[in-house]
């Protein structure tokens, strides 16, 4: 390609709206522009990029024995209902209205799709395994939509979907797709690292997200340096310590502090407990019911764990007449003491309440189980109770391991102190059981004449998403520093002097044809621009080598091959091609 002939619009600053480093070169190097808030235009050097991203992922999922499908954007909402996730997914669908009223959902990810085309045409165990997968758009509603391409409101995902005739062959199928994520990543020059991850409403372990570190990343990363634990921070746990008992004994003693509803208010004088001798009582709502969950008055909750033990996505915080409707008591005056709350149950006024149809559910975090001499809220603004003993005066439904796990706590593998850092989760495998064959009819015939739903699993890998993550991990002050995998152009041709009868361009343009026979991407910058400008052109877009020719150094037997990140290295032009091509052959990954 000629430069000259293709649109590279480079910009010396990057608009204001840019925050991040890779948000900002995808734009300075003229790879995107945006129409509007998470939707943006490739251009033709970022469409290149992007192809070599697809292209692997393609070749991956083949060799995995994956098949590719295009399954469409455009979908019933039907198929939503019968899974369930109009409503639950419904915050991120897109739905929209054809001339005839009728309503369409845009596809965020396509499980329901595949199960109902694997519902009609997989019938037999003799058809199973099979695994599926497309690379295409998909569009989420983001709330907040943001850095670039990697949260965007429609962007490019690979998602594939296995079918299996048992759990063990369902794992095989896993573990596969999970090494196949491995090699598409290091084929991409990502370091990307698989981290446990949370399995949300379905359970179990099979679920592993593929982060790749960065400061701006907005994921939490808990892992151990020691040993090879590693977990998204929703679903990390720890070898932290339960809290100390003391003598039980003492009854419940009820005592005023009034103004007081924070823990940090109470720890102070004139109470001077603890926060780790205090009990949390926090109200949320699931599925429009209230819920009452315990915590150690110095921990953190995990919301991310008590969604998933609830097996609800629709979670939040209780608003304080919400609370005070369920409890009988505001916020900073709470507790779960049971005579409290059955006495707010008894209350004429409340007894009729909704949410008091049912006894709230208390879950209590693990740390606390067998706690004594704690103190809690007395349910009663103003008052709080001492020497609350929580297996004695509580009746907790329920225990899990409930907190967000901090920098510092011994590992739950091997007790070393575990560190955490942020991470961009470019995919994610996720073993889905049998919640979407059940629900929409995906069932075969198995060997024993039994018909039985298929055990699926779901894989998906945020393509644009992964391109920008590459930027994000490898780039410097002058701009990209592509891997040759996925640069738009491997080569940058740099003649100094584009006269086009003289000796620089005619050996660019002989530079230029011989690498392309080799069939390397090679550009031609032929713009009769100052050599300045073209230097800081192919080092903002990044080209991993350039050739530089002038006529300085030709006069001494020489050009300029320069790669992106190394120094430069004078070579004879006819030796230039051989060397460019075991450059590129040194710099690509072993196995492909
Ligand atoms: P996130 O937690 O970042 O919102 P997710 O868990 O909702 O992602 P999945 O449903 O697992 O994402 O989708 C598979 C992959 O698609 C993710 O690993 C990510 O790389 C990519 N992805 C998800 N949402 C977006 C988005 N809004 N823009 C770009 N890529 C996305
Ligand atoms: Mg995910």
């Amino acid at each position: 390609m000629k430069w000259s002939q293709t649109l590279i619009p480079t910009l010396r600053e990057a608009p204001a709206d840019a925050e991040i480093a890779s948000h900002k070169l995808l734009l300075r190097a003229g790879l995107i522009r945006k129409l509007a808030g998470g939707v943006y235009t490739f251009l033709p050097l970022g469409l290149r990029a992007l192809h070599k991203v697809e292209q692997i992922v393609r070749e991956e999922m083949d060799r995995a024995g994956a098949l590719e499908m295009l399954m469409p954007a455009l979908q019933p909402p039907e198929i939503w209902q019968q899974s369930g996730r109009y409503e639950t997914a419904g915050n991120v669908l897109f739905k929209l209205k054809d001339n005839g009223n009728r309503e369409w959902v845009l596809s965020p990810t396509a499980e329901e799709v595949i199960t109902t085309t694997a519902a009609s045409e997989i019938n037999s165990y003799r058809q199973l395994p099979k695994t599926f997968y497309q690379i295409s758009v998909k569009f989420r509603d983001e709330i907040r939509p943001r850095f670039g391409l990697m949260r965007a409101r429609e962007f490019i995902m690979k998602d594939a979907y296995s079918f299996d005739v048992s759990d063990e062959a369902a794992q095989v199928c896993y573990l596969k797709m999970y090494d196949a994520y491995a090699r598409i990543f290091a084929r991409c020059g990502l370091k990307a690292f698989p981290v446990e991850a949370d399995t949300g409403v379905i359970g179990g372990k099979f679920s592993h997200e593929f982060m790749v570190p960065a400061e701006t990343g907005e994921n939490e990363v808990v892992y151990c340096e020691a040993c090879s634990y590693a977990a998204n921070i929703e679903k990390a746990t720890s070898g932290i310590p339960k809290t100390a008992a003391r003598e039980i004994g003492a009854a419940l003693e009820k005592f005023a502090t009034p103004g007081v509803f924070t823990i940090e208010a109470l720890s102070k004088e004139p109470f001077s407990v603890a926060a780790n001798r205090q009990i949390k009582t926090l109200v949320y709502i699931a599925d429009s019911k209230p819920v009452i969950v315990l915590i150690r008055g110095d921990d953190q909750l995990n919301e991310a764990k008590i969604a998933g033990i609830i097996g609800t996505t629709i979670l939040r915080a209780a608003t304080a007449e919400e609370i005070f409707a369920a409890m009988g008591a505001h916020p900073g005056s709470l507790g779960a003491v049971a005579s409290t709350l059955e006495s707010q149950q008894k209350d004429p006024i409340r007894r009729f309440a909704e949410s008091l149809r049912d006894a709230p559910k208390i879950y209590a975090d693990e740390r606390l189980r067998g706690a004594n001499g704690m103190t809690t809220g007395a349910n009663e603004d103003g008052f709080h109770f001492h020497n609350v003993s929580i297996e004695r005066d509580i009746q907790v439904t329920q225990w899990f391991d409930l907190r967000t796990v901090t920098a510092g706590e011994p590992c739950v593998k091997c007790g070393k102190p575990l560190k955490i850092r942020r991470a961009i989760e470019v995919g994610h495998v996720f073993k889905l059981g049998t919640k979407y064959s059940e629900k929409l009819g995906s069932t075969f015939l198995a060997e024993d004449g039994q018909r039985r739903p298929c055990i699926m699993g779901c894989y998906g890998i945020g393509v644009t998403r992964t391109l920008q993550a590459v930027i994000e991990q490898s780039n410097d002050t002058n701009g990209i520093i592509w891997p040759v995998s996925v640069a738009p152009y491997t080569v940058c041709i740099t003649p100094l002097n584009v006269a086009p009868e003289g000796a620089v361009m005619k050996l660019a343009e002989k530079i230029y044809a011989d690498l392309a026979a080799q069939g390397v991407d090679v550009i031609l910058d032929d713009r009769d621009d100052r050599p300045g400008v073209k230097f800081k052109d192919s080092e903002l877009v990044g080209f991993p080598i350039r050739i530089g020719i002038g006529e300085k150094s030709l006069a001494k037997g020489e050009v300029e091959l320069k790669p992106r990140a190394g120094a430069m290295i004078p070579v004879k032009p006819d030796e230039v091609v051989e060397r460019v091509v075991q450059l590129i052959k040194d710099s690509t990954p072993a196995g492909k």
